[in-house]
């Protein structure tokens, strides 16, 4: 991928995007074997569940938790256990800079969210959106004793600014409602018995022989874990590749490097992709940019590596002044040019752009001396 500025223009180099780890993935899977799954039109049926009767959870993460907490709700006689392989909820305890934004509180209705949403979002509109959206999500939080705050941007935390807060909940909920947690163990094997039950190997961390178990229903909500997609796959399910998304861009040039910590409230961002077949609107991104030691961060930046995560490695465009026209700019340049005509040119920059002079350095680093000759 290149990078071009678009409007100072006009220097290709080379830009290769630095895929984080994380793959967002706040689903999970729940499968029974020829029975009804555990949405709320299943309640009648969910609530005569028998103790005799078993949940597995796969992963204690934020969907694993809600999931079995959700499940005992429904059924309350159902026996719900959760297994986690490491510690419970530890990413909700990073998430949001350790504050934990838990939902967007602006975007209400259901389809009009799930369209923010670049992969998957027919699954979410339907299944997802509709049982349980971002209102259902504030009001469960609100219920069980959490204040939640909507900031300008729409993203909600708690009141407390902490995700403990939001974990003591979940944590205390599953204790009260009799949900069961084993952490330390892995589950590893996953096959359907003739039965109709999933028979399931279990690993303790500290013993190399896995126990088994059979299991009524079962949820994999394992996150971006191999594991959760190799049971899934176990169980005849077929798997979409997982694309990295919502990480910064890495872009080569070493004189970017010393523009670090500059931030841009907004600049407009577009991946451009040869021979594209279609035009896909959301490749480009107006918001706030943020330059870091090894490239591009920022809302803009994180959204378009949402968009274009099955496209990337092509050119991206910054227009660091999209309110202002190129004739305009021209002009400003020009006029400025013409007032200071006796100043050194990396000392006098017009202070319309709102720029620091550390960027126009930059910019000037990148030949664009050609605007100034007329
Ligand atoms: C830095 C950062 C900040 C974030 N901030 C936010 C935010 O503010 N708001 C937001 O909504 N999202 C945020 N996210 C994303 C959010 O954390 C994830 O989308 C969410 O945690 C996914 O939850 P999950 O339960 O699906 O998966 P995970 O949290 O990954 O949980 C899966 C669990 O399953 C366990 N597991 C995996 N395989 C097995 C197995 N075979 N047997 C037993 N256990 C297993 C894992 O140990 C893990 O604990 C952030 C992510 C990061 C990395």
């Amino acid at each position: 991928m290149s990078f071009t500025l678009a409007r100072f223009v006009l220097l290709h180099s080379r830009v290769c995007s630095e895929a984080a780890t994380t793959t967002k993935n706040n689903g999970g899977l729940i499968s029974t074997l020829n029975k009804r799954k555990f949405t709320s039109t299943a309640i009648p049926r969910a609530q005569n569940k028998t103790s005799e009767e078993l949940l597995v959870v796969v992963g204690g993460g934020a969907a694993g938790v809600y999931g079995a907490i959700r499940a005992k709700t429904l059924a309350p006689n159902l026996n719900v256990v959760v297994i986690e392989k490491g510690k419970p909820l530890s990413k909700v305890k990073i998430s949001g800079g350790g504050r934990c934004n838990v939902t967007n509180g602006h975007c209400v209705d259901n389809k009009m969210l799930a369209e923010n949403y670049p992969r998957g979002h027919k699954e979410l509109r339907g299944a997802f959106f509709n049982v349980h959206g971002p209102v259902d999500t504030m009001s469960w939080f609100s219920e069980h004793g959490v204040r939640l705050k909507i900031e300008d941007d729409g993203r909600v935390f708690p009141v407390s600014n902490s995700s403990s807060t939001i974990i003591d909940c979940l944590m205390s909920e599953s204790t009260r409602l009799g949900v069961s947690l084993q952490t330390g163990k892995a589950v590893i094997t996953a096959s359907p018995t003739a039965g109709g039950k999933f028979l399931l190997g279990i690993e303790k961390r500290t013993f190399s022989s896995p126990e088994y178990v059979e299991a009524d229903y079962l949820l994999i909500a394992s996150g971006n874990s191999k594991q959760g997609y190799s049971l899934a796959s176990q169980l005849g399910h077929s798997i979409v590749d997982p694309v990295p998304s919502l990480f910064t861009f890495k872009i080569e040039d070493p004189r970017l490097a010393d523009l670090s910590g500059i931030t841009f409230p907004k600049v407009k961002a577009t991946l451009k992709i040869e021979n594209a077949r279609r035009n896909i609107p959301q490749l480009t991104q107006v918001g706030p940019v943020l330059v870091t030691h090894w490239g591009f961060s920022g809302p803009a930046i994180l959204r378009l590596s949402a968009w274009g995560a099955c496209v990337l490695s092509r050119t991206l465009i910054v227009d660091f002044t999209p309110d202002v026209h190129i004739e305009d700019l021209k002009s400003i340049l020009t006029q400025h040019k013409n007032r200071f005509a006796k100043q050194k040119l990396s000392n006098s920059y017009p202070s319309e752009f709102g720029l620091v002079k550390r960027f126009w350095i930059y910019i000037l680093g990148r030949q664009v001396l050609f605007l100034f000759q007329a």
